[in-house]
């Protein structure tokens, strides 16, 4: 009997291993039936090439539970170890790494969990002691057994293994229990070995009878050898393609179209991706797309090997150049990485584009759906944006989609204004924003629907990407001024008048919740409505991209803020204005003056004061003056505002602007609704 001490650098590599991979104890099991079933595939390469002659009989690789005996073994028909093999493999194994390793990462255990691979030793997170009994297929080759009871000593002696091949017994520690349970093992072989290429057997099959789930004495295959990702695109059919997502992510619909991944330079990676049915919500992220490596299950945390916008989408990528046993921060900096990245992208571009060329209508029918995908990869990546910006379609308030090309000669010679920006109107919401949206169709302009959950970042987007191009939500403004192309008419108003109107709004706007809302007047034609509330543009686009983003709760508790523009063309509007000036010239004149005078009396000792600083005497003149225009806009205000209150048409005219901007509600409705019934 040989006895030994494992070669490895550190003194003891068990408790490394064990506190280590601490969270991912299960992935012993697939790195044992990995060795195992490349154990396999070694033979059968051997045999194709003619260097084993002997019988291959059954290739399939086992995994068994005693539970008497407190064991799981994994058995094999591979190639097997001498015990050459077993020292030069198993016995020195050149952890050289794990000195500096454990140096580096001392002290933040859990952002080194990943998937740093052990192989084999891995056994030791789950065992307290492995035994191998092995056969290797070499002519005259001697059974060996290796025995380590988690110490690093080993030791090693002939076994009396008879068949070829490997099993790896693992005598399960008491916290690890669970892996003596045929329904977990079911489970870890379904996440990790549901593709390997050799059959993998474990436990037996069940069938329904007698009224109940009974085993039956035929083994339970648990992979399917063959998985559709390596088969050539040529000889699947579309039922074949939604078979495998049904397999991969149960419970879901159909997904919209797929990608076949075939590529062997200068990488190798296979793979399908799926479109799955988006809608507006990014739910999915709990079917997501899960990486292989060589057919072996690894992670479906794939965050850094694919493009962030793609975790949106579902699959599968195999490729054996990810490097997997490394920690998530060096998988994203890998230049093999970054290649599969790019290469991804540029695939699913070309087949988005190929798909809006083959058939447009198709892709227009799919835009609602795939939209929030292509929108968040164009925000996202520079390298999605450009090709993408071919098929990206815009969405009229009639359902009409455009490409961003066709949408510019629609607009461009209509909605130009006076600076020679091209004007896109969109709307959010066609049922609240009705009226905006109405005003703008009758003037013969275009208005784009953006209710998408990243519009208000798209919206940006498109300004930066187009030259000459402002994009302002439809209830900004009136029409007019949105699309100001320098023939705005005047108001028509005196300054008296303006001072006048103004304060009769204002005076009778209702309280309003979070909101502040300031009086503007200008012309827009006898049949455009005589109120309209709109939008601060700025302030509800920061609004709607606080609202999903965090970090920008400075706008998000911002009041909203609107303006209440009145017609002064419309003939309600003028008949007011007449009243008002009628019943209040004669009284607000002569204080209106008083608060010029004496603001430019103000004015005049502000600018005689040498360096700006006032005597005592012009001070205490000021603050005279000062009160003297406090006290003329208090009296004015009040003057306005008794008048205002008889006038039951200004406060209608009001509610009626609020109502259209859906800010009417609670008491001031119903205040509104009665007023409304008593004007009748
Ligand atoms: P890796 O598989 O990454 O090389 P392991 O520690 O898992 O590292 O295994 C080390 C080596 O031991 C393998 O490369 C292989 O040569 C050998 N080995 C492990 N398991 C088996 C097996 N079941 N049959 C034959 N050889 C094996």
């Amino acid at each position: 009997m040989q006895k030994g001490k494992i070669g490895v650098t550190t003194e003891n590599i068990f408790p490394v291993i064990k506190k280590f991979l601490y969270s991912d104890h299960e992935i012993f099991l697939r790195e044992l039936v990995s060795n195992a079933v490349d154990a396999t595939q070694k033979l059968r390469t051997l045999a194709g090439f003619g260097e084993f002659k002997g019988e291959l009989g059954t290739l399939d690789v086992r995994v068994s539970i005693d539970k008497e005996a407190g064991t799981l073994t994994v058995s094999d028909h591979g190639i097997g170890m001498d015990a050459d093999d077993l020292d030069k493999y198993i016995n020195q194994i050149a952890f050289s790494g794990a000195e500096e390793f454990l140096a580096k990462y001392k002290d933040s255990a859990n952002s080194i969990i990943g998937h740093f691979g052990l192989g084999f030793y891995s056994a030791f997170m789950v065992a307290k002691k492995v035994v191998i009994n092995s056969l290797s297929y070499k002519d005259g080759a001697e059974a060996v057994r290796w025995e380590c009871d988690g110490s690093p000593e080993y030791s090693m002696e002939k076994g009396d293994r008879s068949e070829r091949g490997t099993d790896i017994v693992l005598y399960i520690d008491d916290e690890s229990k669970q892996f003596l349970e045929q329904a977990r093992i079911d489970a870890l072989l379904k996440k990790y070995c549901r593709f390997l290429p050799v059959p993998v057997i474990s436990g037996k099959e069940e069938e329904w009878k007698e009224g109940r789930m009974q085993s039956t004495d035929r083994d339970k295959v648990v992979n399917a050898t063959a998985p559709l990702w390596l088969k050539k695109p040529s000889e699947l059919s579309d039922e074949d393609y939604l078979k495998f997502y049904h397999e991969l992510y149960p419970g879901q619909d159909d997904p919209m179209f797929w990608i076949h991944l075939n590529v062997d330079y200068p990488f190798t990676l296979t793979g399908v991706l799926f479109f799955p049915k988006l809608k507006d919500n990014f739910e999915v992220t709990k079917n997501r797309i899960q990486l292989y490596c060589n057919q072996v299950f690894v992670t479906d945390s794939v965050e850094g090997v694919v493009p962030d916008f793609m975790m949106l989408l579902q699959g599968v990528i195999d490729s054996p150049d990810i490097p997997l046993n490394v920690s998530r921060s060096y998988l994203q900096s890998d230049s093999a990485v970054k290649k599969i990245s790019g290469y991804i992208t540029k695939k699913v571009s070309g087949r988005l584009s190929e798909l809006f060329t083959a058939d447009r209508a198709a892709f227009e029918k799919k835009w609602d759906d795939i939209k929030i995908f292509i929108e968040y990869g164009m925000l996202s990546d520079e390298k999605f944006c450009e090709p993408a910006m071919k098929f990206v379609l815009l969405r009229d308030t009639d359902g009409h989609y455009f490409t961003l090309e066709e949408y510019r000669k629609l607009v461009e010679a209509e909605q130009t204004d006076r600076n020679g920006d091209v004007v896109y109107l969109y709307a959010t919401d066609t049922e609240a924003q009705h009226n905006y949206i109405q005003a703008a169709t009758s003037r013969g302009y275009s208005v784009l629907l953006l209710d998408g959950r990243l519009d208000a970042h798209f919206v940006g987007l498109l300004e930066q990407k187009q030259e000459k191009t402002r994009l302002v939500r439809v209830d900004s403004g009136s029409v007019d001024s949105i699309i100001d192309k320098g023939n705005k008419k005047s108001v028509g108003l005196t300054p008296l008048q303006v001072n006048e109107m103004s304060t009769v709004f204002r005076s009778q706007m209702p309280e309003l919740k979070h909101a502040n809302v300031m009086v503007e007047f200008e012309a827009l034609g006898a049949d455009t409505l005589p109120a309209i509330l709109t939008n601060n543009e700025y302030m509800t686009r920061m609004k709607a991209m606080a609202a999903m983003q965090p970090g920008m709760d400075f706008y998000a508790e911002l009041p909203d803020s609107y303006n209440l523009v009145v017609n002064t063309e419309h003939p309600v509007v003028k008949r007011m204005v007449e009243e008002c000036s009628s019943a209040l010239d004669a009284k607000v004149a002569p204080l209106a003056e008083r608060i010029d005078t004496d603001n430019a009396a103000i004015e005049a000792l502000r600018n005689d004061a040498p360096d700006g600083k006032l005597s005592p005497d012009n001070e205490l003149r000021v603050s005279d003056l000062e009160k003297s225009v406090a006290e003329a806009r208090g009296e004015q205000e009040k003057l306005v505002a008794e008048y205002a209150a008889g006038v039951p048409v200004v406060k209608q005219l009001i509610d009626l602007a609020l109502l259209q901007g859906g800010l009417l509600k609670g008491e001031a409705l119903s205040a509104f609704v009665r007023r409304s019934v008593e004007m009748l």
